[in-house]
Order: C-alpha cells, then sequence, then structure tokens
C-alpha cells in the first residue's frame, strides 16, 4: 500500500469513528505505522474536510515532515508504536463510556469473555498526565506492553492492532464494554466477573479470533 492509499485509510477510519458515535468533534486522532515512524491525523481539522496530502508522516525520533502539525497526541501514538512493534495501527478518542470508566480511574474487569480481544485479562487504566506530554507518552508506553487496548485517566481510549480496520474494531468493543461495566456497576456494588482460569481458555481461544480480514 502506498503513502496515499494509507492516509486515505486513516480519513475512512476517522469518519467510520464518528459514524460509531464514538468520538466527541476532533478530539479524536488516528494513525498508521508508515516506514520508520507513522502517519497521523494533523491537529484541529474536521475529518469531513481531510485529504491524503493533510496526513502527516512523524519519524521514529518524533521529527515531522515540514509545513504541516500533526495532532497535539502524536507523542502518545510513537509511544505504542516504540512499545508494540509487531501493530500497525492506533485509533484514540474521548468515548463517553470508556472516558466516564476512566474517570473513576478503575480498569474494566473480566465481566464479559470479549475482554479477551484486548490480548488480557483486563482493560487497564493509566494514570492521568497533560494531553501531548511525554508524561503521557510514558505511562501510555507501560499500559501498551499489558493491554492492546488501554483507558486513559480523566481523558479516554487507545486502541491498537495490526491494521486499522482491527483497531477501529477494537475501539469500539472496548467502549461496548466500558458501557456494560457502567451499567452492571450502577445496579451491583460488586461487579461479578469469570474466573482467571476461564480467562486463560478464552484468551487462548482468541489468538484464532477475531475480526477476520486481509
Ligand atoms: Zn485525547
Amino acid at each position: 500500500m502506498n503513502r496515499e492509499q494509507l492516509a486515505q485509510q486513516i480519513i475512512d477510519t476517522c469518519l467510520e469513528m464518528n459514524a460509531l458515535g464514538l468520538n466527541q468533534g476532533t478530539s479524536g486522532n488516528v494513525s498508521a505505522r508508515y516506514q520508520e515512524g507513522m502517519l497521523i491525523t494533523p491537529s484541529g481539522i474536521p475529518y469531513s474536510k481531510l485529504t491524503p496530502d493533510m496526513i502527516v508522516y512523524v519519524d521514529e525520533n518524533g521529527v515531522c515532515e515540514a509545513g504541516k502539525v500533526p495532532s497535539s497526541e502524536w507523542h502518545f501514538h510513537l509511544a505504542c508504536y516504540l512499545a508494540r512493534p509487531e501493530l500497525n495501527a492506533v485509533v484514540h478518542n474521548h468515548a463517553v463510556n470508556s472516558t466516564a470508566v476512566s474517570i473513576l480511574n478503575v480498569a474494566i474487569p473480566a465481566l464479559h469473555y470479549m475482554v479477551a480481544v484486548t490480548g488480557t485479562e483486563h482493560v487497564p487504566c493509566i494514570p492521568y498526565a497533560t494531553f501531548g506530554t511525554q508524561d503521557l507518552a510514558d505511562y501510555v508506553t507501560e499500559g501498551m506492553r499489558q493491554s492492546k487496548a488501554i483507558l486513559m485517566q480523566h481523558h479516554g481510549m487507545i486502541a491498537m492492532e495490526m491494521n486499522l480496520e482491527k483497531a477501529l474494531w477494537l475501539a469500539n468493543e472496548v467502549e461496548v464494554l466500558a458501557s456494560l461495566y457502567l451499567k452492571v456497576s450502577s445496579v451491583s456494588e460488586k461487579v461479578p466477573v469469570l474466573s482467571d482460569q476461564e480467562m486463560r481458555t478464552v484468551l487462548d481461544k482468541f489468538k484464532t479470533y477475531g475480526l477476520k480480514s486481509e
């Protein structure tokens, strides 16, 4: 896939993220691994106005191509690619349910077997740090090493996968899980969870399960 095609896929993913109701305004951002760095959405342009030439290349040292301004959250996108060399796409947003759980500062426990889509038995919540800072990128690095999807305290969520289609699918699954968590915790003080043993079984099955795509 050439740069223009990948940039178009990033734009399509942003539009689909809006259609799924995961995004608030232009607060979400999307990137994909490209060459030694990544292609990422620019700062402050509505998705409906994006064209492939507006997507910004940032190299592995955080150097942006001249004349373009990447999303202010590019630091943690780059941290994701460094933390998980086997994964190639990052979706970030402030989806309402995921952000609500992040404000409670709790991990989403194994309340449903689909938690295993993250590759682990819970969805961790990383500590708060100001957006656009290296501190936040460092917390993201720690979180991403544990799970393909994380909550960010008082901020939102990140989902990372093999490609953009899968990353968006994972982000949507996390939002559903966050919604389930809020519903259950509103009627039950203790959220019932699956056993560690059952989650290990499901995690094993999920090695060959997930959104089927190229
Ligand atoms: Zn954000």
